[in-house]
């Protein structure tokens, strides 16, 4: 085997997993990160006793991550386990709908509330894993810029079945059958889980409630940071150097080649350069501007986050682990989020509470409220100015909805804006997911994870195939891992 020197530009999760898929592979790894700790979007921080979970709060998929302990070789495993209630969502008019981890729980409980046809909602789960099983292998599992790839069994079928995707429709379009606007707006919300508007987005999105209800959604056992540890301590047991503080200034090149990166006004050699990093910040920052693919890199970008984390002193028992309360006008929302460019005035919330299960993470007594909000990214890269009215709107919001008055339990706080997201991440306007889904072609429309121009460099992460979202980022792990022991590797 050829071992090659792979220099790795971020630490994120994509950029781990490729880490100890390479490493694995016999290869000598370097991953350079600008943070003095691994793992970008996915941090943690504890102020005052209580822990928050920074970035992503809804795990699905683990056995990726199970997938990479067992190739390593290390000797722990990753510990997680499957929720039982996975969302309770909040109307304004006082109802309240608790999804259970059971879809037949779940229909019956949307028979009940919303007097949806059960029958219904069990066909929209099922047809929502036939969806999900027939593209997985064509757009998660494998690159779809090759073209070997459509050679393939599993592949061919699922082309053969593209006629029954609802290509031409959007996810509103299917979703909004329900006898109830209130069924619709639940399905419609999975939209967001890459941050996309479910009136415009497809409707082949609807594969998401497969992976939350069907193949389950989880929480690691210390929260969600035990991901970025996890891995972290895999790909130091599997030999990957880490250089912490060191932010990549350029991508070395010669004669079409990748030669190195530069950090510290320093070349640090080597034979391939996997960037995790932002498309944008690559192209306009570490390459010369020839190889910028300007059409890619105008696409619309997902929505951000505006995320207040609150120390409560005071437990409540009307709410889970993941809670949604909606907005009464969700059309409107997603018109502010991607039309107007700014946060809806009655903006949907979303609150998640770890010490519900992880009873460390807040005082005896209080809980840890990570609450989150969709917002415009922030493509101006301009100071936010909404802060103060968007704090009005949620706090009126969760008083007016669960009948208290949270500023008098609100113990420590501190914020996450878009623009924040951005310089702690280097992600385009502090975009979640990378590009939008709101296109119809968007999964066929995302960046290869190498480069077709230049020889030895390949892309991992939310900004790539197959997108964004930890599952996503560590199959591009996989993917662009396959593609570098294929193409230098042997
Ligand atoms: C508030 C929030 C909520 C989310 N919720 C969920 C969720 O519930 N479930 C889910 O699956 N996903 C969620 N996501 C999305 C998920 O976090 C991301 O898709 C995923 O973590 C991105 O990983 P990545 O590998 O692309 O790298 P990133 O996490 O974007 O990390 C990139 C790394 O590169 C480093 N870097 C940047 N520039 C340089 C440079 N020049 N030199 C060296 N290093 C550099 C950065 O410091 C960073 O560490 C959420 C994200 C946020 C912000």
């Amino acid at each position: 085997m050829n071992k090659l020197n792979i220099n790795i530009i971020g630490s994120g999760v994509a950029g781990l997993a490729a880490a100890i898929r390479l490493s694995a592979n016999g290869h000598n790894v370097t991953i350079f990160e600008k943070n003095a700790y691994p793992g970008g979007k996915l941090s943690e921080m504890t102020i005052s006793n209580y822990r928050f979970d920074k970035g992503p709060s809804l795990l699905t998929l683990p056995e990726l991550i199970d997938e990479l302990t067992k190739l390593s070789g290390y000797p722990s495993k990753f510990n997680y386990h499957r929720l039982k209630t996975l969302t309770h969502y909040f109307f304004e008019d006082g109802t309240r709908i608790i999804a259970k981890d059971s879809v037949s729980d779940f229909a019956d409980e949307l028979n009940r509330k919303l007097n949806e046809d059960k029958n219904q909602i069990l066909n929209h789960f099922k047809k929502s894993k036939f969806y999900y099983n027939i593209t997985a292998d064509i757009f998660l599992n494998q690159s779809i810029s090759s073209f070997k790839n459509f050679l393939n069994l599993k592949t061919l079928k699922g082309i053969i079945n593209a006629p029954k995707l609802n290509l031409f429709n959007t996810m509103h379009d299917i979703n909004r059958r329900f006898k109830n606007p209130k069924t619709t707006q639940i399905f419609n919300r999975y939209a967001t889980y890459n941050g996309s508007n479910p009136y415009k987005a497809p409707a082949l999105l609807n594969i998401i409630p497969n992976l939350e209800f069907g193949l389950g959604a989880y929480l690691p056992n210390k929260g969600m940071h035990e991901i970025t540890e996890h891995l972290y301590n895999i790909a130091l047991h599997c030999g990957v150097n880490f250089k912490f503080n060191e932010r990549v200034e350029k991508i070395e090149l010669e004669n079409k080649k990748v030669n190195g990166v530069l950090s510290g006004g320093k070349l640090h050699k080597c034979d391939v350069v996997v960037s995790d990093i932002d498309l944008h910040l690559v192209y306009s920052k570490l390459l010369p501007p020839q190889y910028k693919p300007k059409k890619l890199l105008k696409q619309e970008k997902s929505s951000s986050a505006f995320v207040f984390y609150w120390g409560i002193k005071k437990e409540f028992a009307q709410l889970s682990i993941h809670n949604i309360l909606f907005s009464e006008n969700y059309e409107e929302e997603f018109n502010y989020l991607f039309t107007k460019n700014v946060p809806f005035n009655d903006p949907t919330i979303y609150i998640n509470i770890t010490s519900k299960h992880c009873k460390t993470d807040a005082p005896s007594g209080c809980e840890n409220w990570f609450v989150m909000v969709n917002v415009p990214h922030n493509s101006s890269g301009k100071d936010i100015t909404y802060e103060a009215a968007l704090r009005k709107n949620v706090v009126s919001k969760i008083n007016r909805m669960l009948g208290v008055n949270i500023e008098t339990y609100i113990e420590v706080e501190h914020t996450l804006n878009p623009f924040d997201i951005e310089t702690q991440t280097g992600s385009f306007g502090g975009s979640l997911y990378g590009n939008s889904s709101n296109n119809k072609f968007s999964a066929f429309l995302r960046h290869a994870n190498y480069s077709s121009k230049l020889k030895g460099l390949f892309f991992v992460g939310g900004s790539v195939h197959p997108g964004g979202g930890i599952p996503l980022c560590l199959l591009s792990g996989k993917i662009a891992s396959k593609i570098i022991q294929e193409k230098h590797g042997k």
